[in-house]
């Protein structure tokens, strides 16, 4: 017997005539290119999106078409988010901080027909365009410009583009599993690979993001996502935030510690997701001013370990409950995030403060396990590491336009990191499985050292990497950036980790670099400190 219930499609159009009907005139706020606040609103986002839609369709794309979009977090992205995946198109977000050879192959390989780009990328445009024939329109976020087009003399401009667009543009009903957005992992080897995000999956992560032991959004939160729409979707806050209502504030270009700084203040920002590295400069902004951010209620930090002493920071000093999440773009990207249960309320403050260091538990959705190199099931007993798995209806089932054909074993998306879980599902990432230390049979943790050597005073950043060693294979060396002014000593860095971890644990050597290299998303290219510094024990 069928449940007599209403179908209907998850479409992510429902997301944007929701926030346009019920949260009309909640406020969008958005940093120009020139550095000034402009306001628009939901409603004003739902008519534009949909001049956008109108406008894109009377070019005569066809369904599925690809439009891509090099640009900042701001109100124009927004409405491009909204109405090119709503119109039946495929909104694919790329990440400037490419090198030029990768964006080529990205913007080819997955075929894009519009390019839509904020003016600071024009250079870039205008250098590689002829390097992308696919594209049929580039067009640039913003009024009409001159001197622009002497660079790039085929461009268009938005603000005019959607005026010949209908505001009434009745959006299209489609199967919810069309695909909706394209978005390509960075990867720190071979080509980048594309993830397909479709309708249903966008709009069950949003369900999941919403959740308040997940993200945990509201009408009521004035939010600042600070991770990139370039990046998995801002980890998917532009949808889930028009499915709840809540006010936006988007960054543009200034994501500098004290840009940063003073929109929290000026916009009374109370909710705030980022990685690590940009919460290290408002935290140092922070300090400088006197701020005492007295508007941020919670951070949500990912994409890399969080340093606890960053979590200590953000409590102690600030009185920011800061929820470290994990996820990856195969995934939506979220998986897990830290929130605690009823019976830790139970446990001594010191153990409370401890439980919430790890990348946390699941939201209802996603399924987690480890297994070993034999891919049998190991326990959550919170001491076995494994390779980690996951599935669930937001998790990749496969790329696009694959190079191999079954990404998936037995039905899991196997996703590259090693970690443990415990009986509540709390889970600890250890390591990328390429990155964790084997010495001497036994896996040493590069994340757990670095979270221990960034919280010296002296470090500005630290990465720990697998140096070869003649007896134990492999073993921990410290490479280590040095904070403004300060001139730390390798022995004294090295006794920094006595008593805060097993001593066969801590590295046997520091070397000391100007910066660590980081790949478009700011992850820690290892294999690189591998090739310089991997050979430094051999003697
Ligand atoms: P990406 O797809 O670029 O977002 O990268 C996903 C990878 O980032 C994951 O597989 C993890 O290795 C890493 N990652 C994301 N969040 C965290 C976190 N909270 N702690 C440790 N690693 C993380």
């Amino acid at each position: 017997m069928l449940g007599q219930m209403m179908q209907g499609n998850l479409l992510i159009s429902s997301l944007i005539d929701h926030a346009g009907r019920y949260h009309t005139s909640t406020e969008i706020a958005s940093v120009e290119m020139d550095g000034s606040v402009s306001r628009s609103n939901w409603g004003e986002v739902q008519r534009n999106s949909k001049r956008l839609a109108s406008a894109l369709t009377k070019m005569g794309l066809k369904t599925s078409a690809r439009c891509a979009t090099i640009a900042w977090n701001n109100r124009r992205h927004l409405e491009i988010y909204f109405g090119v995946s709503s119109a039946q198109f495929v909104c694919h977000t790329i990440n400037p901080r490419l090198f030029p050879e990768q964006l080529v192959y990205i913007v080819n390989h997955a075929e894009d027909e519009v390019l839509f780009i904020d003016a600071t990328f024009l250079p870039l445009a205008a250098a590689l365009k002829d390097k992308m024939p696919t594209l049929k329109a580039i067009i640039l976020m913003g009024p009409r410009d001159e001197a622009a087009l002497e660079s790039v003399p085929e461009l268009q401009f938005y603000d005019e583009f959607i005026e010949t667009g209908d505001e009434n543009f009745v959006w299209p009903d489609f199967d919810e599993n069309t695909a909706s957005s394209l978005c390509y992992t960075s990867g720190t080897t071979g080509n980048p690979k594309g993830v397909l995000f479709s309708h249903r999956s966008t709009m069950l992560h949003s369900f999941a993001a919403a959740l308040p032991d997940c993200i945990g959004f509201s009408a009521r939160n004035i939010v600042l996502p600070v991770v990139p729409m370039f990046h998995v979707n801002a980890w998917g806050t532009p949808y889930a935030a028009a499915m709840v209502g809540c006010q936006l504030v988007l960054p543009g270009p200034g994501l500098d510690g004290s840009s940063l700084l003073k929109l929290i203040d000026a916009e009374q920002v109370d909710i705030a997701l980022g990685v690590p590295t940009i919460w290290q400069g408002l935290l140092m902004a922070a300090k400088d001013s006197g701020s005492t951010l007295s508007s941020l209620k919670r951070t949500v930090v990912g994409g890399s370990a969080c340093p606890p002493s960053m979590i200590d920071t953000f409590r102690d000093v600030y009185g920011v409950d800061l929820i470290h999440a994990w996820g990856m773009t195969e995934m939506s990207p979220l998986g897990t995030s830290n929130q605690p249960l009823a019976k830790h309320a139970m446990l001594p403050i010191e153990a409370q403060r401890k439980l919430r260091e790890n990348q946390g538990r699941p939201p209802y959705g996603i399924e987690l396990k480890i297994v070993d190199e034999n891919g049998k099931d190991l326990p959550c007993d919170d001491v076995a590491q494994g390779d980690l798995l996951v599935r669930g209806p937001w998790v990749l089932s496969g790329y696009f336009k694959p190079e191999r054909d079954d990404e998936l074993r037995d039905g899991w998306f196997d996703t590259g990191d090693v970690a443990r879980i415990d009986a509540d599902g709390y889970m600890t990432i250890c390591d990328r499985s390429k990155d964790i230390i084997k010495s001497g049979g036994e896996w040493i943790s590069s994340v757990e050292l670095e979270n221990i050597a960034v919280a010296h005073p002296d470090l500005l950043e630290a990465a720990v990497i697998g140096a070869a060693h003649p007896k134990w294979d492999e073993r921990p060396v410290l490479v280590a950036v040095k904070a403004e002014g300060c001139d730390p000593k390798p022995d004294d860095l090295i006794a920094f980790f006595d008593g805060k971890i097993a001593s066969w644990q801590k590295p046997d050597a520091v070397v000391f670099t100007d910066a660590l290299p980081r790949n478009a998303t700011g992850k820690v290219l290892k294999r690189n400190l591998r090739d310089e510094f991997g050979q430094v024990l051999m003697g």
